[in-house]
């Protein structure tokens, strides 16, 4: 199917785009790669009259370093996080989102601002503790991970708030890992699991943050299995002893691909590799 028609403009500054986004009320869109938004736009489940394309304002581009973490521009390609490893777990997940295509268009901003927790970026962003900076008609404000993800292809941005960039503390002396399970390659994950580990002088957990995608209408931490490793011995007992708790408290949605109880599985198996992976095992 073809869209709909729809009016489109290109501004060249945040400020006016978000202008547009507001005097248009909730039939405007923002764009940014693309796709996300026209697939629902071709099946028909996002009819927007306006989309407010993203591309040419100026500053939404780049990774930096400041301060300590990272400053991605909402509108960084996922394949400019994979050409850059020094983002540690962030650019391992990019490189791991469809295939070559997608990565070359789909961008860091979309695919937070698009809140499916299905995608790979989300539960980077959590675990990771990061936060995302948006602009709207009443100025900037930065929302941390944990109260951006409201729902199913919900988050706390207003309609006409935009994400301007993205920040990421660089845990260099942590170690990461990342899982994700398809049942065909480059496919979106059945569950994916990103794992981080700080390692004591004495070798044990100092510290643990594990983000899952795909068990829930969110993406979610699994606050169980990091209460359990934090403190304990980093080897392959400590660690599958730990991921034993990863589903809990989940409500992964069942689909054509696999039952809850088959992802609740998953999910532990994904945490144990994605931990090993993550204490160098
Ligand atoms: C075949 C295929 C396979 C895919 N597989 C995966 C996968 O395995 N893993 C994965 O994570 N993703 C996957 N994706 C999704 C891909 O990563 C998308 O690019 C991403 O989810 C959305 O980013 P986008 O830049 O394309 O956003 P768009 O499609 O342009 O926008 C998505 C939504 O976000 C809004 N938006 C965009 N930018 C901003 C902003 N800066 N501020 C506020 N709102 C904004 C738009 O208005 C829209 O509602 C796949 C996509 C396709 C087509």
């Amino acid at each position: 199917m073809i869209p709909t028609g729809f009016d489109y403009e290109a501004p060249s500054s945040l400020e006016e785009a978000v202008r547009m986004l507001h005097e248009n009320g909730e039939d405007a869109k923002a764009l940014a790669g693309g796709h996300s938004l026209l697939p629902l736009m071709k099946l028909r489940l996002a009819v927007p009259t306006l989309l407010v394309d993203l591309r040419r304002i100026p500053g939404l581009h780049g990774i930096q370093r400041e301060n300590g973490g990272w400053r991605i521009g909402a509108m960084t390609r996922h394949a400019d996080l994979q050409d850059a490893p020094e983002l540690g777990v962030a650019s391992r997940a990019a490189s791991l989102i469809a295939d070559q295509q997608v990565r070359n268009r789909g961008t860091i901003g979309g695919s937070l601002a698009h809140g499916d927790p299905a995608s790979d970026l989300p539960a980077v962003l959590l675990a990771l503790d990061g936060e995302v900076r948006a602009q709207g008609p009443g100025g900037e404000r930065s929302i941390a991970a944990a109260d951006l993800f409201e729902d199913y292809l919900t988050t706390s941005l207003a309609h006409d708030e935009l994400i301007s960039e993205v920040r990421l503390p660089a845990l260099d002396d942590w170690g990461f890992g990342y899982q994700k399970f398809t049942r065909r390659a480059e496919d979106w994950a059945m569950v994916g699991v990103c794992a981080l580990v700080r390692k004591a002088a004495d070798g044990s957990c100092e510290d643990v943050r594990i983000g899952l995608t795909h068990m829930g209408s969110t993406p979610l931490r699994a606050s169980a299995a990091e209460a359990a490793l934090r403190g304990q011995g980093l080897d392959s007992t400590g660690i599958a002893r730990a991921a034993e708790q990863a589903a809990e408290g989940t409500e992964p949605p069942a689909d054509l691909n696999a039952t809850a109880d088959y992802k609740r599985h998953l999910a532990r198996v994904l945490t144990r590799r994605a931990l090993e992976e993550a204490a160098g095992l």
